[in-house]
């Protein structure tokens, strides 16, 4: 899959818990699947912090991503989680693109 921010960039696999999530080396961005998210953070959000890299960046936040799996055009939402992180989720597949930097403000207490 490619990152739905940087042009011609593949997403790399991580694993974490069991559960591969796909990370862009170069913006930091990371791309969950419906729910997988949700579980890790409920279960195992210590696990996710070495994924939580790059920093918040307005120009990648501001520019809106097509979701790599099905190239909807994704939609901007507050995080449930933390309302001041503005996270990207997909229409069709639910699915969930966090930029790099997000994650690790989602993880802060
Ligand atoms: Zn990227
Ligand atoms: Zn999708």
């Amino acid at each position: 899959m490619k990152c739905p921010k940087c042009e011609d960039q593949q997403l790399a696999g991580a694993a974490v818990r069991g559960i591969e999530v796909d990370r862009c080396p170069r913006c930091g961005g990371i791309w969950f699947d419906v729910k997988e998210l949700g579980a890790l953070m409920a279960s195992h959000p210590s696990d996710l912090k070495p994924l939580a890299r790059g920093k918040n960046d307005d120009s990648t936040d501001a520019r809106a991503g097509l979701c790599p799996r099905d190239q909807s055009r994704m939609i901007r939402v507050r995080s449930a989680r933390k309302p001041t992180v503005i996270v990207e989720t997909c229409p069709t597949c639910r699915g969930l693109w966090l930029d790099g930097g997000e994650l690790g403000e989602l993880l802060l207490p």
